[in-house]
């Protein structure tokens, strides 16, 4: 690439300084590096473009008229697995890492950008350029919080990397993206997970001091498809706390703007993506978009368990009934919670019909909030699958 792209002359914003996207950034990482230049075709936030990004990428958008892909975006195929020998202090089984090392070490890539944390915090982000094995590894894990992870864009091109991995969620996989072609590269790989529900860090010590006993020691958490949140503390004990039992009234404001507004939870962009919750309990759920996310999965197919998914019970009467429960905060008693939870994990929704049940309720729940407080950009903002899967649902007036 020439070093007079326009790109060139931008700069990066400095760090706390207004966002373009204001309250409804994500900070995904654009904006730390010469690459706003493009940030008004770029930002998830500013500029709703799942169906042009879907044809670039996998050469197709989405079909509406396949409830599978409403739900799930472009695939061609998807599946449950877990690691034979699962990667100790990973979020899950390590898949996602053991991809990484895999596409590195046979040559595919010369980089991987990923999350490690700081030393100080360790739910502190700290995005990096990985090129050893153990660099991938020390970013294993969630960092529930917002990442910058696209912050390290421009050491790419400064580097001169050719052929690159980037890991990451929704809002960063749009904006990568919308910019790939400028990045001077020649191959790119982008390996998603799910995402939905981050918070700044302020907003995760929040979160851990209203939901766990000992926020202080915890190391990971998960919302698990036992409707429980699992939390595993320093001493190697877990903690596990009903989802009906959250604090919900205090927990309304917890959760970034950005990903109140957000419809990507099953990250449509990526080439191949890893989660859990069409999975059942202990297995991963992978979704394979395009030819791209197949070589990724088959460089580590011989490092994993696979099994067919599966999906049981319907969701639609919980989610009818969750919409006012979020809407108005209303908190369960611990015993009552506890005890809906046991009946809703014996008789309720499993395998993708959990995706399906997590999917409607998170964007139920964001409908209403961008309706609320986002009423201009409703109409442009909310992409067409999502709008149809919100259908399903009576939602109050206003
Ligand atoms: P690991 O091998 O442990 O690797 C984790 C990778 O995630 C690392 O490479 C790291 O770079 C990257 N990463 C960590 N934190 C972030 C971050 N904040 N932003 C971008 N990249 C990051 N899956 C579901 O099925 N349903 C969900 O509701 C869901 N919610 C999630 C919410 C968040 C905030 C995140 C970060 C992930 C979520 N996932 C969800 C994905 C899931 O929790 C696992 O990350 C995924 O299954 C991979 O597990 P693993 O053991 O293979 O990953
Ligand atoms: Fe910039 Fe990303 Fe924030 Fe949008 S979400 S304003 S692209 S940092």
């Amino acid at each position: 690439m020439p070093m007079t792209a326009a790109h060139h002359k931008a700069r990066a914003l400095k760090p706390g300084s207004p966002r373009p996207a204001k309250t409804l950034c994500s900070e995904c990482g654009l904006c730390d590096t010469y690459y706003i230049h493009y940030v008004k075709e770029a930002c998830a936030f500013l500029n709703q473009q799942f169906e042009t990004l879907e044809q670039q990428s996998h050469g197709r958008a989405r079909d509406l008229d396949n409830w599978d892909e409403c739900y799930f975006g472009v695939h061609q195929e998807m599946m449950a697995a877990r690691k034979t020998e699962p990667i100790p202090g990973a979020q899950w089984t390590g898949i996602v890492s053991t991809i990484a090392i895999a596409l590195l070490e046979s040559g595919r890539v010369e980089g991987v950008v990923c999350v490690q944390n700081s030393q100080s915090d360790r739910f502190t982000p700290k995005p990096v350029i990985a090129r050893t094995r153990e660099e991938i590894l020390a970013a294993r894990v969630n960092k529930p919080t917002l990442s910058p992870n696209l912050s390290v864009l421009e050491q790419v091109e400064q580097a001169g990397l050719k052929r690159l991995l980037v890991i990451g969620v929704g809002c960063q996989i749009q904006a990568l993206r919308a910019v790939q072609d400028k990045l001077g590269l020649e191959k790119l790989y982008v390996l998603g997970t799910p995402c939905v529900d981050n918070v700044t860090r302020a907003g995760l010590q929040k979160f851990l001091e209203t939901t766990s006993r000992s926020p202080e020691t915890v190391i990971y958490y998960e919302f698990m498809q036992d409707f429980r949140v699992h939390f595993k503390h320093s001493d190697g004990s877990t903690e596990t706390v009903p989802f009906f039992g959250l604090k919900t009234n205090q927990l309304k404001d917890v959760f970034a703007p950005s990903c109140m507004s957000c419809f990507d939870y099953v990250n449509g962009l990526a080439d191949l993506v890893v989660g859990y919750m069409g999975a059942p309990l202990g297995w991963q759920w992978l979704v394979v978009r395009n030819e791209r996310g197949q070589e990724m999965l088959d460089l580590v197919r011989d490092q994993l368990e696979i099994q067919p998914v599966t999906s049981a019970g319907d969701r639609h009467a919980a989610v009818q009934q969750s919409i006012p429960a979020y809407d108005k905060g209303v908190t369960l008693p611990m015993w009552a919670a506890k005890l809906v939870g046991l009946v809703i994990e014996r008789i309720g929704p499993k395998g993708l019909e959990y995706a399906r049940f997590s999917i409607d309720s998170h964007f139920t729940r964001n409908y209403l909030y961008v309706r609320r407080n986002y009423p201009q950009k409703l109409a442009a903002h909310v992409p067409a699958f999502a709008k149809k899967i919100v259908d399903q649902y009576q939602l109050p007036a206003q």
